[in-house]
């Protein structure tokens, strides 16, 4: 199956690089999101990131706009319909994508696959919210996703092969090294990762070092290229408590039980980067 139509919903951190490299990549590319501010907030960040791109030479002079031309964004999930691939991006939240996957359902061609790019929701659970679960598959690329190698292909119990195949081929036709793992939940990306940012935030909270103090631990003495606290702060500390909260869930232990110091600084808005302020001020 030759993918040519890609709708990707959420503009968000995650949405919009995903867009970006699709469209870069010659897709023509529905963006969907319920908010106009984040439809617009995440146009900007692609722009922002292709005139970075071709500043460095990475991308020739034209290339801004004919990428921006491919990219068609909207708020109406139905303008999704000449999609042959639906990647999922909203927030990670069970009931907000179980509505999406609903949706889409009744939207989408029914040979049209659907993928999600949760971090941690498991993807057997996800597919059974949808008519066609064989159909239904994780497609986890890494922040930020211009830049980042690898996509964590997941496939749930109900996943056929022509639809691995089909997203596999994908991945590497955008120039990524996917690699294919079985379900359960944080898959292995955030069963692995998630755990350490929380036993950082952990560190903190019993105050055995500063935040800098920790993250230099982590780049100097484990070769990190970033620190666990700066990588929270970049992914979203929602996000990260919300992945934590989940694998606590799933596995019912209490290994996973997120700090207290990570719960307070989400209900206090510190998201990290895309507030302006998490375990650092930017
Ligand atoms: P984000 O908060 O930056 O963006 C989420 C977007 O989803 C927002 O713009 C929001 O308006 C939109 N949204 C919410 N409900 C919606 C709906 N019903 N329909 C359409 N849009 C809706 O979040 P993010 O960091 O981009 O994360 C998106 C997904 O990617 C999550 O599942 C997350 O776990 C996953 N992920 C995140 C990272 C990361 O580093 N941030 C990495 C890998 C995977």
């Amino acid at each position: 199956m030759q993918i040519r139509t890609v709708g990707v919903v959420g503009a968000g951190t995650m949405g919009n690089g995903i867009a970006q490299v699709l469209a870069t990549h010659g897709l023509e590319v529905w963006l969907a999101d319920v908010s106009e501010t984040a439809l617009t907030r995440g146009l900007e960040a692609i722009r922002n990131s292709l005139e970075r791109l071709i500043r460095k030479g990475a991308l020739p002079e034209d290339a801004r706009d004919a990428t921006l031309g491919r990219i068609h964004p909207t708020t109406v999930l139905a303008a999704l319909a000449p999609c042959q691939l639906v990647v999922e991006a909203a927030t990670e939240n069970a009931d907000i994508k179980q509505g999406i996957f609903k949706a889409l359902d009744d939207v989408l061609p029914a040979e049209a696959i659907l993928a999600t790019n949760t971090s941690s929701i498991s993807l057997t659970r996800i597919a059974a919210w949808s008519r066609r679960p064989e159909r239904v598959i994780g497609m986890h690329f890494m922040n930020p996703v211009p830049v980042m190698q690898l996509v964590e292909v997941i496939r749930a119990l109900q996943t056929d092969d022509a639809t691995h195949a089909a997203v596999t081929g994908l991945a590497e036709a955008l120039g990524k090294t996917p690699v294919t793992v079985r379900d359960g939940a944080g898959f292995v990306s955030n069963r692995v990762l998630m755990p350490m940012i929380n036993e950082a935030a952990f560190v903190l909270y019993e105050n055995l070092a500063t935040a800098e103090d920790i993250d230099t631990v982590m780049k100097l003495g484990m070769n990190h290229p970033i620190g666990p606290l700066a990588l929270a702060d970049l992914i979203g500390l929602d996000t990260c408590l919300s992945i934590m909260d989940i694998l606590y869930t799933e596995f019912r232990d209490s290994k996973y039980r997120a700090c207290p110091l990570l719960v307070q600084m989400v209900q206090a808005g510190r998201l990290g980067r895309k507030s302006g302020q998490g375990f650092y001020r930017y």
